[in-house]
């Protein structure tokens, strides 16, 4: 399944806060928050819907309703910064949480925490901002696959080349949405020219300066 860029100019701005290195933690998580709405709005926007019957002030008539369960599935912890938006906008949403931190020196993922509701006949929204490697999402998407989840969308900020090549070959049937597939990966596999470390600006972790 090709990736969808969504090319909203709210999304643009917020990902040029993003980008900026002098963007502190306090408007970095605001601009998280702000584009993560434009990536769920895209992810949703063809939920099915029923008509039920309601009562206006003035008269009985049909409006519709959602039809169908949603399931946020952050991945600690920078999938934190997406999480309050999906919460806004999806008031039912079942939360959960993947636990899969990657070794700094060889990028792979090791599995620490990984509790999934039933998944079955829901739409899984997997929120991870960095699609580097796509190893932790590779194996994120998996065990949601052996939970019961057929329909797994990613909602990244920025994706690698590589790690969109790495998901498509392993979930062909998964579907990325992204505010921007970025140059390349380097060679401590952060994303290029990318945003730096997501969940250090999100969270004011950085290394004291020397
Ligand atoms: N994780 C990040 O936070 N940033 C990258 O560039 C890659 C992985």
């Amino acid at each position: 399944m090709s990736p969808i860029i969504v090319t909203h100019p709210l999304a643009a701005e917020a990902l040029t806060h993003l980008r900026n290195r002098v963007t502190g933690p306090a408007e970095f998580r605001a601009m998280t928050k702000q584009l993560s709405y434009v990536l769920l709005l895209e992810a949703t926007k063809d939920l099915p819907c029923r008509s039920v019957p309601i009562e206006t002030p003035l008269e009985g008539t049909t409006a519709q309703v959602l039809a169908k369960e949603l399931v946020a599935i952050a991945v600690l912890r920078a999938g934190l910064g997406m999480l309050e938006a999906a919460i806004d906008l999806l008031p039912d949403v079942s939360v959960s949480f993947a636990g899969m931190p990657r070794d700094e020196t060889t990028a792979k993922p090791t599995e620490y925490y990984m509790k999934l509701p039933p998944l079955s006949g829901r739409r899984v929204l997997v929120l991870e901002p960095m699609l580097a490697t796509g190893g932790t999402l590779s194996r994120t998407v998996h065990a949601i696959k052996e939970q019961g989840g057929q329909e797994i969308l990613v909602l990244c900020v920025v994706a690698s080349p590589e790690g969109i090549e790495r998901l498509a070959h392993d979930h062909p049937d998964v579907q990325v949405i992204c505010a921007a597939i970025d140059r390349e990966l380097n060679g401590s596999f952060y994303i290029c020219p990318g945003l730096g470390d997501m969940g250090d600006r999100l969270y004011g972790t950085f290394p004291p300066r020397e």
